[in-house]
């Protein structure tokens, strides 16, 4: 037996308890390693329903927001899946259980390639990563357009509103999962486009997530010693 299995099982049934219902996703939050997308020597928190540092600012997001935001995304295999902020891919990992494909920008080289490594470790294969500014959304690349998306996810949190650039690349009928406000008094908030220049906003709890920032992070040291991959 695996050394986390009995804490993996307290943290599916607490998350249970919690109320989240999805089966999908309680599943996929069963079979990723979640200690892989930690730094080893905070891997004994691996299975412990909080956010855990993972090096240069930034955390791991905590299991029970994971799901959350996973189930009120209502992901399906059909769907393509932006997400923004891949820290060390533990969400994007998630996404990809449920999702047909996932893009995922993240603005810290370091980060992005644990993440690379960590993907590539478990054989993900439907997750495309990116080094980038994520609030100007999925580049053109080579002529080719990604967007627009069935679904999009912000794993930081925006001061005020969504990114203009990310409300773009939303397909009509899509919804999008986003923190909103001032550290302190962030309000997780699912966003429904209606139509080309109109959408639904509903309040799903109040959370703490690090900043959404604009444009790369070029000041961040290559080697950290405290990121480490899988
Ligand atoms: N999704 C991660 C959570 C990472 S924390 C998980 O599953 O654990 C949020 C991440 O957003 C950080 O790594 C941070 O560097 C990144 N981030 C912040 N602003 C960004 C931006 N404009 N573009 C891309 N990534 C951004």
């Amino acid at each position: 037996m695996n050394t986390y299995q009995n804490q993996k099982i307290k943290l599916i049934m607490a998350l249970r308890s919690a109320g989240i219902q999805d089966m999908n996703v309680l599943n996929a939050l069963e079979v990723i390693p979640r200690e892989h997308f930690i730094p080893e020597e905070m891997m004994d928190q691996a299975y412990e329903d909080i956010a855990v540092p993972i090096g240069l600012g930034q955390t791991i997001s905590q299991p029970f927001v994971v799901a959350k935001m996973t189930e009120a995304l209502e992901v399906t295999d059909r769907h393509k899946v932006l997400e923004i902020g891949t820290g060390t891919g533990y969400q994007a990992c998630v996404l990809s259980k449920v999702a047909r494909r996932v893009y995922t920008i993240e603005r810290h080289r370091p980060l992005h390639d644990v993440a690379e490594e960590n993907f590539k470790a478990l054989h993900i294969r439907n997750v495309t990563t990116l080094y980038g500014d994520g609030m100007k959304g999925w580049p053109t690349i080579n002529g080719n357009d990604q967007a627009p998306f069935d679904r999009i996810i912000v794993t930081a949190a925006a001061r005020e509103k969504p990114p203009r650039a990310l409300i773009d690349q939303l397909h009509v009928g899509g919804i999008m999962m986003i923190p909103v406000g001032k550290p302190g008094s962030q309000i997780l908030k699912r966003f429904k486009k209606e139509s080309d220049d109109t959408y639904s906003i509903q309040d799903i709890m109040p959370v703490r997530f690090v900043p959404l920032l604009p444009d790369i992070d070029e000041t961040a040291i290559r080697n950290d010693k405290r990121v480490q991959g899988a």
